[in-house]
């Protein structure tokens, strides 16, 4: 398997990679719009072929890049069917693994941040799970917009992500503070909203008190994302 962690600086998001050594196909799970290039430009260095982007919700912070790589490369858009978007070539659901030669990318359905998301895990080399807005290392997403709920996505990461093997990585859609990635072993212990024995009362209590200002791109990126990032 080929792997790499790409990140973009303006709205802290990761973007990965994953493809199969053999076939030389590939699938990119977030990209962003403004990183299109470089992603295009990495790929070719790789000399592999997009097959799908792959999305794990509906952004509120930046637009996807899916619209774009789908306009430069033939490749398909994969969105969680209960997200609703438009324009959608694979409707993701639970159950039903995304393919890239060898390598099968499958769903978790992890509602909570927003009600469509799923993580995906893929196994080898130990696992990596990639987690999106439901889990970043010591931290989650938000849960006040987007149809979210923060006792959903505590059972999503205890249910989903915390049942996975200790020493699966745990690879997040954000982080803030150039932290790369994490394990669940590690999180499950000491992720201070959700490990460490915290109860569904008390995670709830501690999302409730947050009060997050709105995202600045959100008016712009949900109408873009629910139509796989195309921007009028
Ligand atoms: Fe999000």
């Amino acid at each position: 398997m080929i792997f790499r962690q790409l990140f973009e600086p303006q709205s802290s998001a990761y973007t990965y990679l994953i493809a199969c050594a053999d076939s030389r196909e590939a699938a990119l799970i977030d990209p962003v719009l403004e990183t299109v290039e470089r992603d295009l430009q990495l790929l070719e260095e790789l000399g592999l072929t997009l097959r799908y982007t792959i999305e794990t919700h509906i952004h509120a912070d930046h637009v996807t890049g899916a619209s774009r790589l789908r306009e430069r490369t033939g490749c398909q858009c994969a969105l969680p069917e209960k997200s609703g978007a438009a324009r959608v070539d694979v409707p993701v659901r639970e159950g039903e693994p995304i393919r890239v030669g060898a390598c099968a990318i499958e769903p978790l359905y992890t509602p909570g941040h927003t009600d469509d998301h799923h993580a995906y895990y893929v196994a080898g080399e130990g696992g990596r799970v990639f987690t999106g807005d439901a889990l970043l290392i010591d931290g989650c997403g938000r849960t006040d917009f987007q149809n979210g709920d923060a006792a959903t996505l505590y059972r999503s990461v205890h249910e989903k992500v915390f049942a996975l093997p200790g020493e699966t990585l745990v690879y997040p859609g954000h982080d803030y503070q150039q932290r790369h990635v994490s394990s669940v072993a590690q999180e499950r212990e000491r992720n201070p909203r959700l490990g460490g024995g915290k109860s569904v009362e008390e995670f709830v209590a501690i999302m409730g008190a947050l009060n997050l200002p709105r995202p600045k791109k959100m008016d712009i990126a949900v109408p873009a994302n629910r139509e796989c990032g195309q921007v009028h």
